[in-house]
């Protein structure tokens, strides 16, 4: 294992041996080329699915390209978010300072797009000269009467996970301004980001058992919506990395409760349900629920058997941000017969590591805040026919002649809920079984 840096050697380990706790929720070692992203990356994707704000980031405008429309999070109406506007900040504003260029740019963006609110990012070069971004916000808030919220993200402050704490303050000051009744079995689903629509699969499986969604944070997400989140019953948290700390805010301010689950895979998904159902302690619910997972399962369970018997033995690697979709991930390739060979994500915690360890087959590869030297390694040694990640991961496995399926940002495809777990048999078997990799063996 030359190919680990000695600092890093106590943030690998393998189920079933008797090491202690794998190390891990501490700043990337410099030099190992994290596949963390910046700070600034971490609160724009998480912010970016508010699709009626206005996303403006000052800084070059590389920091733009960089996150140009990152998600493939779809809107039910506007799209105002899917437009990366900068303030193209050059060497003369580096000298001269860059705030009356963003009053410019901001003030004349807004009156153009009439946005509910405006979200304004700091990136590395403003966090060095010193904008007053929090000036120039409250000034435009007064003079346009809608919120302008600074998002202090310079991205040499950390990586993306305090990114994501960033993009949950400014969230937060959204959170309470506006007071309007909502059903009293309602929830706020939050860190579900709307990729290929997957959030109105979940919502649909809500509404089927008596649910009302008040707020989703951020898929499709409105800017009044999330103004009065905490009148809902209940926060449910999906990729709780990047959402836990609203939901701790909300839960100190506001007193909303909140749960964590997940909708990737049949057993998580059937939860997700349960779990709300119990919650509101709601017979009529919970049985609505187990009719609806019944009825599910009906039709999906032969369906994955074919692909189970076709995919028998094979092997996969998985590197994700959050550590709960990598654990709902090895659960969902059980299912279909595909063995976990090596699981790393970039912000996973002890307990998460812990349970991963519990449910992997002994000799897992488990990895924390990995770069590109260690999983090419990895997945050589432990044989992978595919990677599952996202968009940093996808040259990895191309580069070493190995199938990739996307399970981040850049998906196409609906992989949550039930219709998402025949997808995402459907694509793994695809890929692992194509003929194309015969020739780059
Ligand atoms: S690291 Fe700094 S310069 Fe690079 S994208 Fe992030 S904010 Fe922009």
């Amino acid at each position: 294992m030359a190919y680990i840096l000695d600092e890093r050697i106590n943030q690998v380990a393998f189920a079933g041996s008797r090491e202690k706790t794998i190390v891990c929720e501490k700043a990337s070692l410099a030099g190992s080329v994290s596949q963390r992203a910046c700070v600034f990356c971490g609160s724009r994707v998480v912010l970016y699915p508010i699709v009626d704000a206005l996303h403006l980031i000052h800084g070059p405008i590389g920091c733009a390209a960089y996150t140009w429309d990152i998600r493939g999070s779809l809107s039910s109406g506007p799209e105002l978010h899917r437009l990366s506007f900068s303030t193209d900040l050059h060497e003369k504003d580096v000298v001269f300072g860059g705030e009356k260029k963003l009053y410019a740019s901001a003030s004349e963006l807004i009156d153009t797009y009439q946005p509910k609110a405006a979200f304004i990012y700091s990136t590395c070069i403003v966090g060095v000269i010193g904008d007053d971004v929090e000036g120039v916000c409250r000034q435009l808030s007064d003079e346009k009467s809608i919120p302008v919220i600074s998002v202090q993200a310079p991205g040499f402050q950390g990586s993306k996970k305090d990114g994501y704490k960033v993009a949950c303050e400014s969230l937060f000051r959204l959170v309470g301004t506006q007071n309007r009744p909502i059903p009293r079995k309602s929830i706020n689903i939050l860190g579900d980001f709307n990729l290929a629509g997957e959030l109105w699969i979940l919502m649909e499986y809500y509404r089927k058992i008596g649910v009302h969604i008040n707020a989703t944070i951020t898929g499709d997400g409105r800017v009044d919506d999330i103004c009065n989140a905490h009148n809902a019953a209940l926060n449910v948290v999906q990729c709780s990395g990047s959402m836990s700390y609203l939901a701790k805010l909300m839960q100190d301010h506001y007193q909303v409760p909140s749960m964590r689950v997940s909708y990737f895979g049949i057993e998580d998904m059937s939860d997700a349900l349960y779990d709300v159902a119990r919650f509101f302690k709601d017979d009529e619910m919970m049985e609505k629920a187990r009719e609806l997972v019944k009825f599910e399962l009906t039709r999906l369970l032969p369906q994955l058997e074919w692909y189970k018997n076709q995919l028998r033995g094979k092997r996969a690697a998985i590197y994700v941000g959050g550590a709960f979709k990598a654990i709902s991930l090895v659960k969902a390739l059980r299912l279909i017969g595909v063995q976990t060979v090596i699981v790393g994500s970039q912000t996973g915690t002890t307990e998460d590591y812990d349970l991963i360890r519990q449910l992997c087959d002994e000799g897992t590869v488990i990895v924390d805040d990995s770069n590109p030297i260690e999983l090419s390694h990895f997945v050589k040694e432990k044989k992978a026919d595919i990677f599952i990640g996202g968009v940093k991961e996808r040259p990895i496995a191309h580069k070493i002649g190995l199938g990739f399926c996307d399970h981040n940002h850049e998906r196409k495809e609906a992989l949550a809920g039930y219709e998402g777990m025949l997808n995402f048999a459907k694509e793994i078997y695809a890929t692992t079984m194509s003929p194309v990799w015969r020739f780059t063996k």
